[in-house]
C-alpha cells in the first residue's frame, strides 16, 4: 500500500546531517513525556540511536502498549508494524510512521480481495467443503486487514520464531493450512515439521486454482501463498558455498525469510532476535556470515569488533523501503508534533483491529 507522503518543504531539504541529528535530540529531549520512538532493526544507524525501544515489529508493538503514558508511539519500520502498534496501543495514543512511502511489499502481495477469490475458488472446485475446512495463518508481515481476515476464520498470526509451532497447531486443527504472504516461511516452517514437500504447494497469483489440478490440491496439506521478500530473496547457496570454500570454520546464520535451498544449508537459522542472540552470546573470535538485512548485520559488526561478522551476499541487501525513513522525516514529524500537528498517523479501523487482534491473541495462546 502506497500512501501520498506531504512534501516536508524547502527548509528541511537544505538541512546538513549533523544538524538534523542535533535537531532530533533537542526536540526529544523537549518532548520525552509526550513521545515514544520505536526503531525496527532493519534500520538505519541514524535512526537507531533515537530508539526508546528496538526490536522485532511484534516484540516493539507489545512493549509500546505497555507504556501507555506517551501520546505518540513513532513506529521507524514499515506501515504493517505500525498498523500492529495500533492494533495493541490504547486508545487515546497514537501511532505515526516518518515516511508514508515506508511499505512491505511482501505485505503488499497479499490482498483481501485476492485471498477471499482463493478461498471461493477452493470452494468451486469442491478442493474443501466449506472454508472452515482451510486454516489461515498469516506471518506478522501483512497488512491488518490479512490479519482481520485471518482471525475472522479463527486462524492465527505467526512470527519468524514461532512459525513451526503455529503452523503446528493449524495442522492439528484443520484439513488443511493456507499460509500468507511469505512462501518461504511457511517452506521453512512445513519442511521442519516433516511435512512432505509433494503436500505442500505453492498458490500462484493470478493462474487458475493457483496453478495446480483438483486432484494436487486435494492431496496438499499447506498452500503457501506465492509472496516474498525481495531483500531475504537475494541470498543463493552460492554464498554460502563461497563462504565456507574460504573460512571453513565460519557459521551461516539464515533468516527463514530466505529461500529453502538457503535455509536447508545453513548452520542455523532464525528470526532477527534469534540471528542476534547467536552472535551476542558467541565466543570473541567467532566469524559468521548472515544471511538478513544489511543494517543489521552492519550493527552486529560495530558491536562486536573482537568477532568476524560478514553479510551472506557480496551485494548490500537493504530494505530500501523502509529507508524511505530518513532522519528528516523523524525531525519533521517530531517538529509537527511541537507545533501541535499530528502527521502521518496510521489508524486501523475498530472492526479490522478486532478481528486482527483475534488472530494475534489465537498466536499468544498457542
Ligand atoms: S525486509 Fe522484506 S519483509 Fe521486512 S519490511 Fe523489508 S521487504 Fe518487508
Amino acid at each position: 500500500m502506497v500512501l501520498q507522503q506531504e512534501d516536508l518543504g524547502a527548509e528541511y531539504y537544505s538541512l546538513e546531517r549533523e544538524e538534523i541529528l542535533d535537531r532530533i535530540s533537542s526536540r526529544k529531549e523537549e518532548l520525552r513525556d509526550d513521545v515514544l520512538i520505536l526503531c525496527h532493526h532493519y534500520q538505519q544507524e541514524d535512526l537507531f540511536r533515537f530508539a526508546d525501544l528496538t526490536g522485532d515489529s511484534l516484540k516493539l508493538a507489545k512493549e509500546a502498549s505497555a507504556i501507555s503514558d506517551r501520546e505518540f508511539l513513532i513506529f521507524c519500520g514499515v506501515h504493517f508494524m505500525a498498523e500492529s502498534a495500533d492494533i495493541l496501543a490504547s486508545p487515546d495514543q497514537k501511532v505515526l510512521l516518518p515516511h508514508l512511502h515506508a511499505g512491505c511489499p511482501m505485505a503488499d502481495m497479499a490482498t483481501v480481495g485476492a485471498v477471499s477469490q482463493a478461498y471461493k475458488d477452493l470452494v468451486s472446485a469442491g478442493i474443501i467443503k466449506d472454508e472452515k475446512d482451510m486454516v489461515p495463518v498469516t506471518y506478522v508481515n501483512s497488512s491488518a486487514a490479512i490479519k482481520a481476515f485471518v482471525g475472522e476464520r479463527d486462524g492465527s498470526v505467526c512470527t519468524s520464531s514461532n512459525g513451526e509451532k503455529v503452523l503446528q497447531w493449524a495442522l492439528g486443527k484443520g484439513e488443511k493450512v493456507f499460509f500468507f504472504p511469505d512462501e518461504h516461511l511457511g517452506r521453512n516452517s512445513a519442511a521442519a515439521l516433516g511435512v512432505p514437500d509433494e503436500r505442500v504447494l505453492l498458490w500462484r497469483r493470478g493462474e487458475l486454482l493457483g496453478g495446480h489440478s483438483v486432484r494436487e490440491l486435494q492431496q496438499a496439506k499447506v498452500l503457501l501463498w506465492d509472496g516474498y521478500c525481495e531483500v531475504h530473496m537475494r541470498f543463493l547457496p552460492d554464498h554460502v558455498r563461497q563462504w565456507r570454500l574460504k573460512e571453513p570454520d565460519i557459521q551461516i546464520i539464515a533468516h527463514p525469510e530466505c529461500p529453502r535451498d538457503v535455509v536447508s544449508i545453513a548452520d542455523q537459522y532464525g528470526s532477527t532476535e534469534t540471528i542476534i542472540s547467536a552472535v551476542n552470546d558467541s565466543p570473541a573470535g567467532s566469524k559468521w556470515a548472515i544471511a538478513t538485512e544489511v543494517n543489521l548485520v552492519d550493527r552486529l559488526r560495530n558491536q562486536h569488533p573482537d568477532k568476524d561478522i560478514h553479510l551472506l551476499a557480496s551485494s548490500p541487501c537493504q530494505c530500501t523501503t523502509m529507508d524511505c525513513n530518513q532522519p528528516v522525516n523523524l525531525l519533521w514529524l517530531l517538529d509537527n508534533i511541537a507545533a501541535g500537528n499530528v502527521k502521518n498517523q496510521i489508524c486501523v479501523d475498530f472492526k479490522t483491529a478486532k478481528l486482527a487482534a483475534r488472530s494475534l491473541e489465537q498466536m499468544l495462546a498457542i
